[in-house]
């Protein structure tokens, strides 16, 4: 059996194709890609030198000189006055990832992505500021320790002003209505009073992942502190439940969030389950052969954070 389905408010479609993959133990990778020593590791402390001088660093108080630290990429993508790429590495631990953070580490790394935003979104030329972390080499990490990226753009990226375009035309926000069709659904992972975490009718990958706050805010330097509390919690248990489903998945996260424009900030976390083959190239139609709400059964059915 196999279904089309049309994506929430764009004109875009996947293809649930329910075939041979079904559980999550058959989108386990057996190659996890080489972890590197922590004594060569640009990442590690002590290795600051290794990299260019540091922006801005965060600290939890354990008395360690950074917990959080932010430097411009060695290999930008661009540079100023283009643009600005800065490599946030997200923990002082070598082998440490979001999935396993405490809610102090999470609330920290958070605390970065807000301020680093607001740092780069009010600079003069800068129409978007892109967060994004590629975890595995899958999803395209050069570097094993973990880390985050930002880049900040000159120009409002085509993914964004597409979902505009739309959205202006609409009487209501199409998140809004989302948060609305799915809460209680049987695509929800997560839920708290703050933000609903599900897998979305229409997915370009199984066992994607969206986060929305329920209330509407541009981005995160709007998440007041009850939004910041919830949203710590259920982006730590949804990573977590992907790392215990998928057996530490390469994955890539990335804040869809606007600067001064009307928009609805969500988070997508698209686990690297699949690749964009022929089909995908040739017609932008996603087949997927985990139904969203299979997907979902599974990652509620595992062990989050107690
Ligand atoms: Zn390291
Ligand atoms: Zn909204």
């Amino acid at each position: 059996m196999s279904e089309i389905r049309r994506h929430y408010f764009l004109n875009e479609y996947c293809i649930v194709a329910s075939g041979r993959k079904r559980r999550p133990h058959d989108f386990v990778k057996k190659d996890k890609g080489i972890r590197t020593s922590a004594k060569d590791c640009p990442f590690c402390p002590g290795n600051e030198s290794m990299t260019p001088p540091e922006n801005a660093v965060y600290r939890l108080g354990s008395g360690r000189p950074w917990d959080v630290r932010c430097f411009d990429n060695l290999y930008p993508a661009l540079n100023k006055p283009h643009g600005y790429h800065e490599v946030i590495v997200d923990t002082p631990v070598h082998d440490g990832s979001p999935a396993g953070f405490s809610d102090e580490e999470m609330n920290l790394m958070v605390e970065a992505y807000r301020d680093r935003f607001d740092f780069y979104a009010r600079k003069e030329g800068i129409s978007y500021v892109s967060i994004f972390k590629n975890h595995g080499r899958e999803a395209g990490a050069s570097i094993y320790h973990s880390h985050t990226q930002l880049i900040a753009l000159p120009l409002m990226p085509p993914e964004i002003e597409r979902e505009r375009s739309i959205i202006k035309r609409l009487d209501r926000c199409p998140y809004c209505s989302i948060v609305d069709q799915e809460s209680g659904s049987d695509r929800v992972i997560l839920e708290n009073r703050e933000w609903i975490a599900f897998s979305p009718f229409y997915s370009q990958v199984p066992f994607e992942v969206w986060i929305l706050p329920r209330r509407h805010i541009n981005n995160i330097t709007y998440m007041d502190q009850a939004q910041t509390s919830s949203f710590i919690r259920i982006f730590r248990d949804i990573l977590s439940r992907l790392r215990d489903a998928l057996e530490d998945p390469a994955y890539n996260y990335h804040f869809m969030q606007t600067i001064g424009e009307d928009y609805h900030l969500n988070i997508r976390i698209l686990p690297r389950t699949s690749i964009r083959a022929g089909f995908e190239l040739n017609t932008g139609v996603y087949i997927i052969t985990v139904p969203p709400e299979d997907a979902a059964s599974f990652l509620r059915e595992v062990r989050g954070i107690r």
